[in-house]
């Protein structure tokens, strides 16, 4: 033990220190964001993101935006796990008929006033998948949309400015 906390001490830091890295736009969006969530939803909006049948490629943006570089939470932005606690679905993939059901129950569930925004190509016009036995095609098909994010799939910058645009336009 005492050899190891010598060396310790002789050797000393080795590992290269990492620069501080921050992304201007990213900060001025989630800033502008952060401005009209306190204004008007009293510092938090909530969101329930809803797969209606996507390749999971847009979940794993969604995701990103938790992680420790965006920390959406910062701006006021909460993923909840129930609609009923949503002010927002965020809703990916072209609608499968599997789930058409379960989107429209998730509508249902949601507490009135919502906004309903399609996330990525499938979401916005069915994308590759489109229309058939298997695949109701674009949201829109489904549930009423409020905004769309477009992307195939859309970076984690490009889905705060769609939150962005949604929540200043209304
Ligand atoms: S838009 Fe692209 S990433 Fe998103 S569900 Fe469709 S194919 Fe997957």
């Amino acid at each position: 033990m005492q050899g190891i906390l010598t060396k310790i001490v002789k050797v000393g830091l080795i590992t290269e220190r990492v620069k501080p890295y921050t992304d201007d736009e990213l900060e001025h969006t989630g800033t502008a964001l952060k401005a009209h969530i306190d204004r008007r939803f009293a510092g938090s909006l909530t969101i329930r993101q809803l797969d209606a049948g996507s390749c999971n490629g847009c979940e794993l943006e969604i995701h990103a935006l938790n992680n420790a570089f965006y920390d959406i939470e910062r701006f006021g932005v909460h993923f909840v796990a129930s609609p009923r606690h949503a002010d927002v679905l965020l809703v990916t993939g072209p609608v499968s008929r599997h789930m058409q059901v379960a989107a429209l129950r998730v509508y249902t569930a949601t507490p009135d006033p919502k906004w309903v925004v399609a996330v990525g190509t499938c979401a916005a016009d069915g994308g590759e998948f489109g229309v058939s036995y298997a695949s109701c095609g674009a949201v829109s098909n489904v549930l009423p949309v409020d905004a769309v994010i477009p992307g195939c799939p859309p970076t984690p910058l490009a889905l705060l400015k769609g939150l962005l645009t949604l929540i200043r336009r209304r």
